[in-house]
């Protein structure tokens, strides 16, 4: 089912008649499972009598993308141009500008369908390409489980606001989707495309891009791991995840967030397969759906409804306030960011966090809150931490430079939080420390993790 909400027209254009094809410019859900946009242009495409052809744009040097996030993508292009084929659909992937590239694609095509994004310059790139198109341009909103615009019409102000919209309604959005067969296969047509996405290194070596931060073993991009690791969560690992999940070693955590950031796994079938497995406890497996879709969501309806989210200035007024008041305490340890990525700070457990994410492109989230929260305490202003850890999660992370990143970052700084008891530097944002790690955790287990996974990304 694609409900009616999941979809918005972005421009008045009437339906070309003598269109050849439905196109699909796919961006933000790159994927061919469980995928709304693609199977609303089948469902189109049979309708009309006319095909359907997908394209996508590489841009060289996508701003903050290395070469680590473009192998992880191009993996996952890799499983998207196979799941198309195996369903008759040709793949177009062309160089450039993504809207210039389905503009230019638009000429020919009866509509054309892209997925709903929050982040301003792709928002800008659909509004930009529905203006010129002279084709209906159709909007699907593929990421979220809840369209943001149901749950609210504002920023809310902390998970304990948005819970309750959500809850409300996302019974009528938690069920999977039936997928529907294309009446005209399209594979047979000649099509362009400027690179061949099932050779991944070929296309990684022709990129102009940014190669200071390398491609990592532990994550293998694409739909089929996304599958593997969901079934792996829901069969098993969810077993104790409420009580376990925060142990930075124990491993009982889905590690869905590279593949949710990229599209390649749908956060609806994600909360259907969780809902669905009589593994874990009823405990376990809503404290999962309350990270996928509650966490996660609040964060797409701050970036979606402050579109400053990435200036120090959208942090809440009274989080500025308290630690403006701090700015000049001393500071016993002040770290550049050179520095700290070179993982050697006085404070072990710091240490073993960034290498975790240096060399393996992900972190456990109590070691990111962690993290964070001693990069406020280390820099010489709370503008600086901010924008250095902003830039940190989204050089390395594989689930960086997304909606959960610049929610999450500034969640450290005060954001979706409460004020807690005034103390140096932090004012009264929350405090962590490492006896707080020390007496929860079992860190030099965390140590000896972080050790395997380092030798294992360099061997
Ligand atoms: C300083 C800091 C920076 C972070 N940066 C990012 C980032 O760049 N990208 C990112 O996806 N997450 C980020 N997070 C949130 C969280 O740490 C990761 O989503 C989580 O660790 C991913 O692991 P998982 O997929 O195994 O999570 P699971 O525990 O299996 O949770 C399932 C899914 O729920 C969502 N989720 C889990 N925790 C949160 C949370 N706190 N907020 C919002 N959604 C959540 C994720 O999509 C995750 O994949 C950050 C957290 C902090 C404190």
């Amino acid at each position: 089912m694609i409900q009616s909400t999941r979809i918005q027209k972005l421009n008045e254009v009437t339906r070309r008649k003598k269109g050849d094809y439905i196109l699909y410019w796919m961006q933000e859900a790159q994927r061919c499972q469980d995928n709304q946009a693609l199977e609303l242009a089948i469902r189109s495409a049979n309708k009309y009598g006319v095909t359907v052809v997908v394209c996508f744009g590489i841009m060289d040097s996508y701003p903050e993308a290395n070469e680590r996030h473009y192998a992880f993508m191009l993996e996952g292009l890799a499983d998207v141009a196979q799941g198309l084929r195996s369903r008759g659909i040709a793949f177009i992937v062309r160089r450039g500008m993504p809207g210039d590239i389905a503009l230019a694609l638009s000429q020919n095509a009866t509509a054309v369908i892209c997925e709903r994004s929050y982040m301003p310059n792709q928002v800008r790139w659909r509004r930009q390409l529905a203006e010129k198109a002279s084709c209906p341009v159709i909007q699907v909103e593929t990421e979220v489980v809840v369209p943001i615009n149901v749950v609210s019409d504002k920023s809310e102000y902390a998970a304990r606001t948005i819970r309750p919209k959500i809850h409300r309604v996302w019974d009528e959005y938690i069920i999977p989707m039936a997928e529907t067969e294309l009446h005209k296969p399209s594979d047979a047509f000649e099509f362009e495309s400027d690179f061949d996405v099932t050779d991944t290194a070929s296309v990684l070596s022709q990129l102009d891009l940014d190669r200071s931060v390398t491609p990592v073993s532990r994550f293998k991009g694409g739909e089929t791991e996304a599958q593997i690791l969901l079934d792996n969560f829901v069969t098993g690992t969810v077993d104790g995840y409420a009580d376990g999940h925060n142990e930075p070693s124990a491993e009982k955590t889905s590690f869905l967030s590279p593949y949710l950031n990229f599209g390649q796994i749908s956060p609806v079938a994600a909360a259907v397969a969780a809902r669905g497995t009589d593994t874990g406890s009823n405990e376990d497996r809503t404290s999962f759906i309350e990270e996928l879709i509650i966490r996660r969501e609040l964060a797409i309806n701050y970036i979606a409804f402050d579109t400053d989210f990435s200036s120090y200035g959208a942090l809440p007024g009274w989080a500025r306030k308290t630690l403006a008041e701090h700015a000049h305490d001393e500071r016993e340890y002040i770290y550049s960011m050179a520095e700290l990525e070179a993982c050697n700070t006085h404070d072990q457990h710091w240490n073993d966090a960034m290498r975790e994410m240096v060399h393996t492109g992900f972190m456990h989230n109590y070691m990111r809150m962690y993290w964070a929260k001693k990069i406020l305490e280390w820099s010489p202003t709370p503008e600086c931490a901010f924008a250095t850890t902003i830039a940190l999660n989204n050089k390395y992370f594989l689930d960086g430079r997304g909606p959960n990143s610049y929610a999450n970052v500034a969640w450290c700084f005060g954001l979706h939080d409460r004020a807690w008891t005034e103390r140096p530097i932090f004012g009264k944002i929350r405090y962590m420390n490492a006896n707080g790690l020390n007496r929860k955790f079992d860190m030099p287990a965390y140590t000896a993790f972080v050790d395997a996974l380092v030798a294992s990304e360099q061997n």
